[in-house]
């Protein structure tokens, strides 16, 4: 555990199971995400196929899953725990958060009950690994401008569109595609369907994409072509329901953004006052000029103020009380400090936080597309001004 910010966790995350948790990750983390191997998922941008099976094996895949849909019985908490050890030791590359507390959830708040044992049992034990397709080249923040179609045909739906920078995309054999299952209802005729890749004809995947940052996690463009998929790939089993079921689960994947840019941010305070204290200028320790210590007390201050209203969205969130604004806050404000954070601390290492083997260059490029995917910060004010 980092020991950078000193405010104490609040006692819903103080309580001994969830530190015991947090302890047995951080090993699993040491074991099969140390640095250097990290860095062979950047030279390969992908993490290896089989790292899904050993997390599943690990109990790490479905923290928050439902015990009666033969999950874990965890909640938020563990996720939260999950994040924050990943981006604490720099391994956060690893798109298991996406799987568990993004794509999974859809599964298990929404699915019937033949989903639900369908997918669930193969989720967990990354035989599925799962990827949300949401965005299209013509289409982002604007995501009714979707073109991607399910049409229906027999008993079943067939899909045509194009997706692109879909996180674990080059690996994911579970995707949600968000799809116009009627494309003359707008957001009412939105359906979020279930494409299992394997043997699927029709689906080819397009690039692994070449990111300034967060090279080690596969993010590519998806092709559907006239790809047929079972009637009862429709999550929820009915049409039209894609948008609401979207809107309700945005929050969450906001709050995991925002707790995941405070934990890499964390690690980066780490860093740089290791750095500062054993770089040497003008006969003294950087740390020892009075325009670091400042630099430095601001980035703790603000990275305390952040945490601190993670932490307090994350206790809402636990009593299923955070809405879309506060958690559109969250997003926007803590990957903000993030960006804002790192560019300080990269200063702080002269030349060699430009060069890419210190952890400051890996973590300042990592932050950047914090503030574009999940909504960009520029929508999560739209989200924001419309409460005023
Ligand atoms: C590494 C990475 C991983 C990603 N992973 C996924 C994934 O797994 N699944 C997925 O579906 N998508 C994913 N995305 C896509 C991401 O969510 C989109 O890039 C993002 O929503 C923005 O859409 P866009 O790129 O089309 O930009 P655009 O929507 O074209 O926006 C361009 C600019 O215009 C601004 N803008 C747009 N509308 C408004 C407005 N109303 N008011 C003010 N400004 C506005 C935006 O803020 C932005 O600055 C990922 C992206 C990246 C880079």
């Amino acid at each position: 555990m980092l020991n950078v910010i000193d405010t104490p966790d609040p006692d819903f995350m103080q309580e001994e199971e969830i530190t015991l948790f947090s302890d047995s990750v951080g090993k699993w983390i040491d074991e099969h995400a140390p640095p250097e191997e990290v860095q062979s998922w950047i030279a390969n941008s992908t993490v290896p196929r089989e790292l899904w099976n050993k997390a599943g094996e690990a109990g790490l895949l479905g923290l928050s899953m439902p015990e009666e849909d033969g999950g874990m019985g965890g909640d938020y908490r563990h996720e939260v725990v999950l994040m924050r050890q990943l981006g604490w030791k720099g391994a956060d590359h690893f798109g298991i958060s996406l799987h568990n507390a993004i794509v999974a959830p859809y599964i298990w708040h929404y699915g019937t009950q033949e989903q639900k044992e369908r997918w669930l049992p193969r989720l967990l034990t990354g035989e599925l690994v799962g990827a949300i397709a949401m965005t299209e080249p013509g289409a982002g923040s604007d995501l009714q401008g979707i073109k991607t179609t399910a049409i229906k045909s027999g008993n079943g739906y067939v899909v045509n569109g194009s997706k692109t920078f879909i996180t674990n995309g080059q690996l994911a054999n579970f995707i949600i595609v968000v799809a116009k299952t009627d494309p003359a209802a707008g957001a009412k005729g939105t359906s979020l369907i279930v494409v299992e890749t394997d043997g699927a004809e029709g689906f080819e995947r397009g690039r692994n994409l070449h990111k300034i940052g967060m090279e080690g996690n596969d993010t590519s463009e998806l092709f559907f072509n006239d790809v047929k998929v079972p009637g009862e790939n429709i999550i929820g089993g009915g049409e039209g329901m894609g948008f609401i079921q979207l809107m309700q689960q945005l929050p969450q994947e906001r709050l995991n953004i925002a707790i995941q840019g405070v934990a890499a941010a964390e690690r980066g305070l780490s860093e740089t006052l290791a750095y500062v204290k054993q770089r040497k200028a003008f006969g003294k320790t950087v740390l020892d000029f009075q325009n670091t210590q400042f630099k430095l007390a601001e980035v703790k201050t603000k990275l305390t103020v952040a945490k601190v209203f993670c932490d307090h969205c994350i206790g809402l969130h636990l009593k299923g009380q955070l809405d879309a604004v506060t958690a559109s806050m969250a997003k926007y404000w803590v990957t903000d400090i993030q960006g804002e954070t790192l560019d300080e601390m990269l200063q702080l290492h002269g030349g060699y936080g430009y060069m890419n083997e210190y952890p400051i260059a890996q973590l300042y490029k990592d932050a950047r597309v914090q503030r574009i995917y999940g909504g960009t910060n520029e929508i999560m004010k739209v989200l924001i001004a419309r409460s005023l």
